[in-house]
Parts: C-alpha cells; structure tokens; sequence
C-alpha cells in the first residue's frame, strides 16, 4: 500500500480520533511558557500542561502531529537514513485514561490491520523494560508477538528525574538484510544502533512519581504518552532508501538539484549527504523562522545559525557557492501546507531572513576557510594532529565559526581540535567581558558593549531533557 506523507499523518489522527481521542492541534517549535525547553522535541512537550495537572484535558485521549526539532542528532544528520533535525511526531497520549493495555493493542492494531497501515507483522519487533513484565505479557498474550521479537533492554526507561517517570516499550520495524546483515555487528538488534531495524514508534508507560529523594512511588493516575516518527514511517511504506527518499523530501531535492553540479542518487555518498544536510537544514530553519525563531548569536538564534552554516558547508560540496537556501523556501511551504500553513503563509519573511543570514555568511566563511587551510596545511607540515585552541578562537571569534563547524572541518582532514583549550580561551573572553561590564558599569556607562554577544549557547543534548542551560562552546 503506498500511501502519501498526508495520509499516514491524517490516518494516525483518524484511528485514534475512532479510539475516542481528541485531536490537538501542532503548536509553536518555541516552547510556550516553558523556560526549561529550547525546542519543542516531541509531541508530549507540549502537553506537559495536562500530564503535570495545571490544566485538566476536556478529553483524558489526546492526539496529536507535532513538529518537532532535536538538535542532538545534528551531526548525524544527513549521514543516516532516519534522523532529521526537524520532523513531525504523531502522538496518542492518556491523562490518567487507558494504561498499557489499550496502547499496545491500538498500536499493533494501527500499524498492522489492512484497514490501517497493514504492515507485515512479522517485519516487526518490540523492546521492553527487562522489568516490565505487564508489558512483556501483553505483547505475547494480548498481540502475539513471538519471544524471539521482545528484547529486553535496561535503557528502556523513560525518566527526565523528580516528576513523572516510568517503563516504555518500543516498536521495530526489520527493514531487511540489505540494510544490515553482519552477523558479528554487535549493534545489529532492535534497539542497537543500525538502520536494519527501525525504531518507528515509542510507547511509554508513565506509571511512576519520581520523587525529590529519589525513590520511585506508584502514581495514582498513571499516563500514556507515545511517539511516532512520520518521516520514518513514511520511509517505510513508500520503500524508500531514506527517509529523504520519500515525498516529504524529494520535491526539495529537486528544486536543489537545479542550482548544484551533481545529481542526487548517482552513487556518490558525500553527494547525498550533501543534499540531505540540505533539505533536512531548510526545513527546520524556515519552520523554526516562522515560528518566531531568528538567527542569532546564543540560544535558539545559534541553533538556526549554525543549521545554515553547516547547510551552505554541505552545498559547496555539490557546487553551490551562492546563497540559494532561500529558494527552497516555497517547496518547503508547498510540501507541507495542508497541515502546516504556516510557512506559506509567512514564505516572503522566512525567505528576506535566511536570504540576509547568508550573505553575511558567505562574506566570512571564505576568509576564514582560507586561514583555517593555512593552519591545517601548517599542523600537517610539522606533523601536527591537534589545531591549537587560540587558532580555533580565533575562527570563531572573529570569522563567527562555530566551534563544531571548525571540528568538523578539521576532522575531515584526519586532524583534531584543542577543544579544553579553546574553552580557556572562551572563558578568558568572558572574563574580560565581564571586567569591561563592570569597568563600565562603575564609570556610569550604561551601554553593554561587550554583553553576551559572543557566548553562544551550545545546542544540548536531550532527550526529553533538553534544557536552556547555557553549555558555551
Ligand atoms: P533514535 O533512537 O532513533 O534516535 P529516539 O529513541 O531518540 O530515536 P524517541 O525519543 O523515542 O526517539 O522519539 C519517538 C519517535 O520519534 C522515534 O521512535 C522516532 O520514530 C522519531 N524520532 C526521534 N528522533 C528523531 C529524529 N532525530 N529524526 C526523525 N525521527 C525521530
Ligand atoms: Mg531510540
Ligand atoms: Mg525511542
Ligand atoms: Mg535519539
């Protein structure tokens, strides 16, 4: 059955619209009243407000598709079949409603009755809590999934410390020995780090209050919150490669095959991921600029700065050398308008940005690449593995090159980084920032001049953890 992008996030909304679930709409990427976000990762974030109990759902049965953006992925991005830096998360969530039974039953039910997706069951596995021995059962009794397809992996707990917390069991898809057949790949087993077997979809179990001393106790409401991965999905229905090779990435692909010198899918790997950083990168960027985001120097700012530097890094390898990112813009909006107007609507506004944010860039970027072969070509010379951290400062400092931008330059050559070192370097900056502060504060200056202009905010890692804590690079 090969369905279209629109249809399997409309069929996910419809089943469990049939299950008694009211649809929530997509909000914002920018978190809402929610200083502990940088992005909105994940359908459930932005339902915290009825899990934590601030506001009662008219409806305990939510569904959701939630744009999402992680920034933990980024440098796999491109470099994988199933990781995006923005994609869309299809959710069913209950509030003190139905517990495992229902969610397992209804997934299973979604994923592999004719009338839904229809996928062969035995393409797919689960992974359970060594512990959850409920779940465990329901799979055998309630589905029959055999044995042999439940592994029992300890990582599968959900817990983002004191709050709610609890088991999760997650759903494989076996993509085939074509995407991995090494019997000696350690890694090769639902849930091991492979592109064999998919992980599709994320059932957690929220049964547990995780409480400020660090004991666990039953919660008398006990929550379902899940996730699906639409691109992944989508991937997998419509036979493609990728996720990239799917209708929600091609016609960009496309539109950036006419301004490049090579095509995609012409048996050149650094090619392809050239374009996957591509497409992958303007999707976030003018979803994220529509939502309020801009480009800046810390914060979210930095994120989408650093999204189109490393898209407009990529593009060089299949010969663009121009701004060109905007041009991708109305393809992104087209794609995606049925169910997020958003970015057609706003296409004049997301392009002048990225369009500005770019040419800044080029004027930099080749300088600086011009000093950073210099310094390469020098460490070679002298049998030099590590760029020392005052060289690296100097790129970011005055040529705005983002410390994991220069990494991976450099790495590219076979070298490395004085990464301790560049961050002395950084914290010395701040302490002269911070005397020039106070210096000026005590002459009465009012101006900030040096302010925090130059202490990006590093992208973080998460899972459901992100948080704004500063990390500098
Ligand atoms: P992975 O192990 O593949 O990185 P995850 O375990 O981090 O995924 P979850 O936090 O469980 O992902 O999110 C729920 C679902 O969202 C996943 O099962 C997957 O289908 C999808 N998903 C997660 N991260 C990404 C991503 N970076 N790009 C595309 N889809 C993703
Ligand atoms: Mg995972
Ligand atoms: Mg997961
Ligand atoms: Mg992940």
């Amino acid at each position: 059955k090969k369905l279209t992008s629109a249809q399997v996030r409309q069929m996910f909304i419809d089943f469990f619209k049939e299950k008694g679930h009211s649809v929530e709409p997509s909000a914002s990427l920018v978190p809402f009243e929610d200083p502990s976000l940088l992005w909105i990762n994940s359908g459930v974030a932005t339902l915290k407000k009825y899990f934590d109990g601030r506001i009662i759902p008219e409806n305990p049965r939510i569904v959701n598709a939630q744009k999402s953006i992680r920034t933990n992925d980024i440098e796999i991005v491109g470099k994988t079949a199933r990781h995006h830096t923005f994609f869309e998360m299809l959710g069913n969530f209950s509030i003190g409603d139905y517990f495992k039974e229902e969610a397992i039953i209804w997934s299973w039910e979604f994923l592999t009755s004719d009338q839904w997706i229809g996928f062969d069951k035995e393409k797919l596995s689960v992974t359970v809590h060594p512990e959850d021995h409920e779940a465990y059962k329901l799979w055998i009794e309630k589905v029959g999934v055999p044995e042999e397809r439940i592994i029992r992996l300890e990582g599968n707990f959900w817990d983002i410390g004191e709050g709610p917390s609890g088991p999760n069991s997650e759903i494989f898809y076996d993509r085939g020995p074509s995407y991995g057949n090494d019997p000696k790949d350690p890694e090769l087993y639902p849930g091991g780090e492979n592109e064999r077997y998919l992980e599709i979809w994320n059932l957690v179990f929220s049964q547990f209050n995780h409480n400020a001393d660090g004991t666990y106790t039953p919660l008398p409401k006990k929550n379902i919150d899940t996730g699906m991965g639409l691109e992944r999905m989508v991937s997998v229905i419509q036979d493609a490669k990728t996720n990239f090779d799917t209708d929600l990435f091609l016609p960009i692909i496309k539109e950036t095959e006419k301004l490049a010198n090579a095509p995609y899918n012409n048996g050149n790997e650094a090619v392809d991921t050239a374009y996957k950083v591509v497409v992958d990168h303007i999707r976030t960027v003018a979803f994220a600029i529509g939502d309020g985001a801009l480009p800046s120097n810390e914060g979210r700012g930095y994120v989408l700065r650093r999204l189109l530097r490393r898209a407009v890094r990529f593009a060089k390898t299949i010969g663009i050398e121009k701004p060109f990112m905007h041009t991708l813009v109305p393809v992104v909006g087209a794609i995606m308008e049925d169910f997020y107007p958003e970015v057609n609507e706003k296409k004049a506004f997301i392009q002048r940005v990225i369009r500005t944010e770019e040419e800044r860039f080029h004027e930099t970027l080749h300088e600086g690449l011009v000093i950073l072969s210099e310094i390469m070509k020098k460490a070679k010379e002298n049998n030099e593995q590590t760029i020392t951290g005052k060289d690296v400062f100097r790129l970011y400092d005055t040529y705005g090159f983002p410390v994991d931008l220069t990494e991976e330059y450099v790495e590219e050559e076979g070298l490395h980084i004085h990464r301790e070192e560049f961050e002395k370097e950084m914290e010395a900056q701040r302490n002269r920032a911070r005397a020039a502060r106070q210096e000026s504060a005590s002459m009465g200056v009012q101006e900030d001049v040096f302010g925090d202009l130059k202490t990006p905010s590093m992208f973080v890692g998460y899972e459901y953890t992100e948080t704004t804590s500063t990390i500098n690079v």
